[in-house]
């Protein structure tokens, strides 16, 4: 037993033999004289800067600093280290690898690699795929004129916009609403936690950089002011004045937890780049992985941005993300109200010029590489509005008698709303149901997609197009479907005089699928396992109702360890997805095989695709970088 609390030659802190925000070179603590280690990391009084004990102590600052360098040999990482100083006397009380943002994780590990001390491959695994996340988050944009309100320590990197609370239970009560919140406390304890996870950011009045909240924040990767001392928060009155200015619960405040700096209202935050040591790390991993990495993006700029982030092609083009758009809703709309042949193709006519320039911009945005494009999924009712509004309209308009043709056209339309409506849609008319009823819609979007190819090739620029198909269940749904791709394919680049190449292949995202995928395979030049579709399928799960009704219940009497649609249940859809693979590759040995469901950048479920063989994960464009770093891991871990 020592003791820091003896008069003014004695003391206490914690420091970390690098800075665990950045990953700077240099000795990063606090410490409190006349202090034991409680009163450090309460946060009820604030520490003094490691700095400081040079000039107070020079003697016993050069011994630490000594042994900081030495335990850090030793242990080849950075450490989190616990002192104490009796009267003049260093004691170290306990070392362990210390805590780091992911910026500073990476930034240690390519150090340590410069320095001799680590391989290539040792830095890759000292960087958690998870925790790239916060390097992914938006920082405050420089050129925003923000009005600073106040600054505290900087504990946690990250810009977050989001309304004051003042307790951990409205954190999580307004998180779970899905609003943006900040968390102001005076300090934070363990029983906070859970309004801290729900929190976008977090700012204390009191406290160090190694206090609760600092701490817990960069765990969590949540951006973090601490020890803003000019804070005057009431907690009770639901309020904190600073300066005079007052700001209440519900208010919007900015948070830069990089430099310290506390903003009244809502900043304009900048999307994160990758650079510097991020980037050797991806290199790096890069160069051990197996698995490619695509990304699920509709258009060219989400293309061009994951292209940035090191995508290898897109594996998924949702094409009604492009229907949704308010320009094309109406012709849409047309398409689907139409009561013949003839009204129907007058719409896809309209529609083919505008897909066309779709599958133009994301094809040239990913000249090189392959792009995946899927054709229509979902129920066609969900491009038709809402029949409670459409009854509100009618009745309005029937009671006001003023447009009896408006009234004719809203009649109609609840009419077809009513026809298309399903009790289960995600297992209705929807996927290559639809091709097989409306084959002309398959046909005008394949006709977009060859002539944007035929455009492309002739502008010389490469383009390597795969067109996917939809929730396939029986392989005679693929058969003809597949034919109408070709059909067109090949009318086009006679009608334009190119030869191009393309694929078409099908998403497997159904157990029938999975389980007679060798017939399935015959028809098809690739699969993408939908593991969102196949995870809903195989539990039986809606994938709409499930995690907002009753999946937090199972996770909280841990029926299931993890919540399915984010990370992929191994045991039951995963066994799907083993067999899938088998039976398609035992039909077609050469048959590509990648997945474009959520699962496809978590790194958990990475591992499990690396494992089970497939040739590409798809994801959206922010976690490219995860899933590049999570896949080196898995070929680390059970190398290929
Ligand atoms: C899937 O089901 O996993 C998939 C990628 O398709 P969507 O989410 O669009 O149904
Ligand atoms: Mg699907």
């Amino acid at each position: 037993m020592v003791f820091g609390n003896m008069g003014d030659d004695s003391g206490t802190g914690v420091a970390f033999t690098r800075n665990p925000a950045t990953g700077e070179k240099e000795i990063y603590g606090e410490y409190l004289v006349n202090a034991q280690g409680e009163d450090v990391v309460a946060g009820i009084r604030t520490p003094k800067p490691i700095a400081t004990l040079k000039d107070e102590m020079p003697e016993i600052y050069q011994q630490f600093a000594e042994i900081c360098q030495r335990l850090e040999d030793h242990y080849r990482d950075l450490q989190d280290i616990e002192f104490t100083i009796e009267k003049g006397k260093l004691y170290i009380l306990q070392t362990r690898a210390g805590k780091r943002t992911a910026a500073a994780a990476i930034k240690v590990a390519t150090d340590l690699v410069q320095e001799g001390k680590i391989s290539e491959e040792e830095a890759v695994l000292r960087v958690d795929p998870e925790q790239l996340d916060q390097l992914m988050h938006p920082s405050l944009d420089p050129e925003a004129k923000v009005e600073v309100l106040a600054k505290g320590l900087p504990a946690s990197p990250g810009a977050a916009v989001g309304k004051v609370v003042f307790s951990a239970d409205r954190a999580e009560e307004l998180g779970k609403e899905g609003e943006k919140v900040i968390l102001v406390r005076p300090e934070t304890t363990p029983d906070d936690i859970h309004g801290m996870a729900m929190a976008q950011g977090i700012l204390t009045s009191r406290g160090g950089m190694t206090s609760h909240a600092a701490v817990v924040a960069r765990g969590m990767g949540t951006p973090c002011i601490c020890g803003c001392e000019a804070l005057r928060i009431d907690v009770d009155a639901k309020e904190f004045t600073v300066d005079g200015v007052t700001v209440k619960e519900g208010d919007m405040i900015t948070i830069d937890g990089g430099t310290g700096r506390v903003m009244l209202g809502e900043a304009k935050l900048v999307s994160p780049q990758i650079g510097g040591a991020f980037q050797t790390i991806l290199e790096w991993a890069d160069k051990i992985r197996h698995l490619q990495v695509r990304t699920n993006a509709d258009t060219p700029a989400d293309a061009a941005r994951a292209r940035e982030f090191g995508a290898e092609g897109i594996g998924l083009c949702r094409t009604e993300h492009m229907f949704m758009a308010p320009d094309r809703l109406p012709i849409v709309q047309q398409m689907i109200l139409a009561e013949n042949d003839e009204e129907r193709k007058a719409a896809l006519d309209k529609l083919l010029p505008v897909q066309q320039d779709d599958f133009y911009g994301i094809f040239k945005a990913m000249k090189g590489l392959p792009v995946t494009i899927r054709l229509l999924d979902p129920p066609l009712h969900e491009f038709l509005p809402n029949a409670e509004e459409l009854l509100v309209e009618i009745t309005r308009l029937e009671m006001s008698g003023e447009n009896p043709e408006l009234l004719a056209e809203k009649q109609k339309m609840l009419r077809q709303v009513r026809n298309l409506s399903e009790f289960n849609p995600m297992l209705g008319h929807r996927g290559c149901r639809l091709g097989i009823t409306f084959p002309e819609i398959y046909e005008m979007q394949a006709r977009a997609i060859f002539q944007a190819v035929a455009a492309l090739v002739k502008e010389g620029i490469e383009v390597y197009p795969e067109v996917m198909i939809p929730l396939v269940g029986h392989p005679k749904e693929l058969e003809p479907l597949r034919e109408v791709v070709v059909n067109t394919a090949e009318a086009v680049k006679e009608e334009a005089g190119v030869d191009f190449s393309y694929s078409v292949g099908t998403m497997i995202e159904l157990p029938r699928a999975c389980v007679i995928a060798d017939e399935i395979a015959e028809h098809a030049d690739f699969f993408s396992f939908g593991t969102n579709d196949l995870t809903q399928t195989t539990f039986g799960f809606s994938r709409d109702d499930a995690e907002g009704k009753f999946l937090h219940h199972y996770l909280e009497k841990k029926i299931l360890p993890e919540n399915p649609f984010a990370s992929l249940d191994t045991e039951g859809v995963g066994k799907l997805v083993a067999q899938g693979v088998k039976l398609g590759r035992s039909a077609k040995p050469e048959l590509k095989v990648g997945v474009c469901g959520e699962h496809g950048g978590d790194p958990r479920s990475i591992d499990f695709f690396h494992q089970t063989g497939l040739n590409y994960v798809s994801c959206s464009p922010f976690r490219v970088p995860i899933a590049r770093l999570a896949a080196a891991h898995a070929q680390l871990k059970n190398p290929r």
